[in-house]
This record gives structure tokens, C-alpha cells and sequence, in this order.
């Protein structure tokens, strides 16, 4: 693919991903070993008083550190730009430990109505029960930013590009705005991954990730992770140290070794979903294709800047509604019918009667979600192969 301008990563990133790696043992092994230890030895009793003390760097307890996890995180902070991290369990447990660390009884946070529903319900159903307010705002209403902003808005929470609409903010411009007021920035980079769009280097402050997706890219484990600025993450640190939603050393070793072929998967991903939606465009049973880097995306200008490709998910509307959604996702026999995304097998979710059935249609009409609207996440295969799929998916419908 032809390479794109954007103000994206660290010009090494393949080294960085791949040779990013926890010190050799004494066995001299080439590639890291899992480390399946809950505790760490001391040299001696003055050795534990001080690495409790904190006097001493060194390895604990593993829902402190382990090198395993430890390794994954110092590979994301390098790729992502950002000065130190926390790797959580899944994606959900470091959206919930960013905001559970950062914010108290009092604060508001103003966040993007385009996010994930599990991110939705921690504001609405849980940090709302601990004093915390919010106000959501449509992405892409600039004005609306501004004027959703009080004094004790504390933290501002985006997603872009969002899950499924596939709306871009300007996290630039966002950025900007965000410490004009004193508010933290943080951005659910999780569509894009370091490879295609890196936050902290546009303004973000915090940056958290759903490992789950495309930085593992096989389906096989949950995984998070926080970055940001030392001073933030000491406090996201503490936190986690103390509730523990820590990764586990046999994931966090999965997704370091998923990490060394990010770039080379991404560019596939992109390639295909930028194929697969480009041929779609012409679709008549097809009323709308969204795709980041398609000429007729509302914000492809912004796509461009300040993303490196358009990422692996293309969303479109089938005709005939409801009916017209299901039954292409009946008449698939390739793509498989799941709510994950981000892994090597193309995957095709209908929101309107699975992710998102819990909102309203007024609530789903508000974040793009039409009743025939089909995310698809574009996986490894060859592509004629997933168009085919999808067109002949597409002549069941009526
Ligand atoms: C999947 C996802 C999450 C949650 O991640 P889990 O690993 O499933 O907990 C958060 N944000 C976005 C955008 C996601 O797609």
C-alpha cells in the first residue's frame, strides 16, 4: 500500500516491536519463555525491606509486575509514544481503571456518545453510582466539545475511530482543547492500534487499548493496557495494584509475540477492508458504505491526517432494514457470525439486534446505528474470497 502522510509512529516500529524484549535467563533462550510465577524470591530479608520500601526496582508479586507483562508494556509505551503504562486483564478492566484511578465523587467527565457499551454502561451504571457525572457529545459537533466542558470536568473520553460508525474525532484539535482547560485527554485507541494512529503524539494524554482485537489478531485472549504520562500512571499504578485487574503472564506473553507482526498484519487488514469497501460502493442492494479512507467518508480529509491506513472494520447498511441485516448475516457461509473483531478470520455482526439491542432506536439513530447496519471485520483472507462471501450473502437478501 502506498504509504500515507501522517505525524504516526516511531520510524523504527518494527524494530521496536520486535526486538523490545525482557533479558535473556540463564539458559540463553532466543525467544522469551513464559514466566508462571505468582511471587518473586528475595536475596535476603534486607533485600524485601527494600524493594518494599520502594528504595529497590525489582520484580514482587505478579499483580505488582512480571516480566512477561512487564515486556508488552514497555513495547506499547515505545510504539505508542507514551512515557510508562499498566497492562490490565482486558480492555473493559483498563477503560474502568483509567477513569476509577483519575476521577472522584464531584468530577465530570464529558465523553464521546460514539463509545463502546461496556464503556457506556461503567459511566452510566457504575462511576455515576460513586458521584461521578457525565455528558455525552456527538464526535463530530466541534461547538458541542466546548460547550460540554464545566469547571469540574476532570477527563474527556473518546473512541476514533468509533465502534461500529466508524466516526473520527480530531484528536489534534480535541487535544488542544483538552489542555487549554486543564482536562485530561484519553482516547480508546483500540480500532486503530499504535500502527495506524498514535494519540499521545496528537495531544492525548492517556491512551487505552483493547488488546483484545487487533494487537492479539488471532481471537485467542483478553488483554488491556493504559499509557500516558508517569505522573498519571503512577496513580492508574496504585489503583491497579490494589484492586487487581492484572494481566496474566501466559497473555501478556501472547500479545508481546502479537505485537512483533502488528505492522504486517495491519497493512493486510487495511488493504482488504479498503478493497472490500471500495467494491461495495456499487452494491445496489448497499445503501451506505462507511470506511475511513473512502472518498465519500464525511471526515476522510481528517482520516488521512491522522491516520497511517483506514483500519480493518468496514460498516454498511443492507436494505430492507432489520429483516435485510439478519438475513445477509444468515446467508454468510465464509465470514463467520461473532461480536469480536480485530482477528486473521473476517467476522460480521449485526448491532442493531446484538451489541447495541439494549439502546433505543432513538439512542442507535444518534450513534449512526440504522436497523440494516452490518460491521464487518475484515480478517487475513484472501480478499476475492471475503467479497465473494459477501455478495453472494447479499443476493438472499430480498
Ligand atoms: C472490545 C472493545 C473494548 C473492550 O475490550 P475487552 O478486551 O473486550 O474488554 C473497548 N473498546 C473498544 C473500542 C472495543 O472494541
Amino acid at each position: 500500500m502506498s504509504e500515507q502522510k501522517h505525524p504516526g509512529g516511531p520510524a523504527n516500529f518494527d524494530t521496536l516491536a520486535i526486538r523490545t524484549q525482557t533479558e535473556r535467563s540463564l539458559h540463553r533462550e532466543h525467544s522469551v519463555p513464559m514466566f508462571l510465577t505468582s511471587s518473586f524470591a528475595f536475596d535476603s530479608a534486607d533485600h524485601a525491606r527494600a524493594l518494599f520500601a520502594e528504595e529497590e526496582e525489582g520484580l514482587v508479586y505478579s499483580r505488582y509486575g512480571n516480566p512477561n507483562v512487564d515486556e508488552f508494556i514497555q513495547k506499547l509505551c515505545l510504539l505508542e509514544g507514551c512515557e510508562d503504562g499498566v497492562a490490565t486483564a482486558s480492555g473493559m478492566a483498563a477503560m474502568f481503571a483509567s477513569m476509577a484511578a483519575l476521577l472522584s465523587a464531584g468530577d465530570h467527565v464529558v465523553a464521546s456518545r460514539a463509545i463502546f457499551g461496556s464503556t457506556h454502561a461503567v459511566l452510566t451504571k457504575v462511576l455515576n453510582r460513586f458521584g461521578v457525572e457525565h455528558t455525552y457529545v456527538d464526535p463530530t459537533d466541534l461547538d458541542g466539545w466546548e460547550r460540554a466542558i464545566t469547571p469540574r470536568t476532570k477527563m474527556i473520553f473518546v473512541e476514533t475511530p468509533s465502534n461500529p460508525g466508524l466516526a473520527l474525532v480530531d484528536l489534534q484539535w480535541l487535544g488542544a482543547l483538552a489542555k487549554d482547560r486543564g482536562v485530561i485527554l484519553n482516547v480508546d485507541n483500540c480500532f486503530a492500534t499504535p500502527y495506524l494512529q498514535n494519540p499521545a503524539r496528537l495531544g492525548a494524554e492517556l491512551v487505552t487499548h483493547s488488546a483484545t482485537k487487533f494487537i492479539d489478531g488471532q481471537g485467542r485472549v483478553l488483554g488491556g493496557a493504559i499509557l500516558g504520562p508517569a505522573r498519571l500512571i503512577s496513580e492508574v499504578r496504585s489503583f491497579c495494584r490494589a484492586t487487581g485487574p492484572a494481566l496474566s503472564a501466559f497473555n501478556a506473553w501472547l500479545l508481546s509475540k502479537s505485537l512483533e507482526t502488528l505492522s504486517v498484519r495491519m497493512e493486510r487488514h487495511c488493504e482488504n477492508a479498503l478493497a472490500v469497501a471500495s467494491h461495495l460502493q456499487s452494491q445496489k442492494k448497499i445503501n451506505e458504505v462507511r470506511y475511513p479512507f473512502l472518498d465519500s467518508h464525511p471526515q476522510v480529509e481528517l482520516a488521512r491526517r491522522q491516520m497511517r491506513h483506514g483500519g480493518g472494520v468496514v460498516t454498511f447498511e443492507v436494505a430492507g432494514g432489520i429483516e435485510g441485516g439478519t438475513r445477509f448475516l444468515d446467508g454468510l457461509s465464509m465470514i463467520t457470525r461473532s461480536s469480536n473483531l480485530g482477528d486473521a478470520r473476517s467476522i460480521a455482526t449485526h448491532p442493531a439486534t446484538t451489541t447495541h439491542s439494549k439502546l433505543t432506536e432513538a439512542e442507535r439513530q444518534a450513534v449512526g446505528i440504522t436497523p440494516g447496519l452490518v460491521r464487518v471485520s475484515i480478517g487475513l483472507e484472501t480478499v476475492t474470497d471475503i467479497i465473494a462471501d459477501i455478495e453472494q450473502a447479499l443476493d438472499r437478501v430480498k
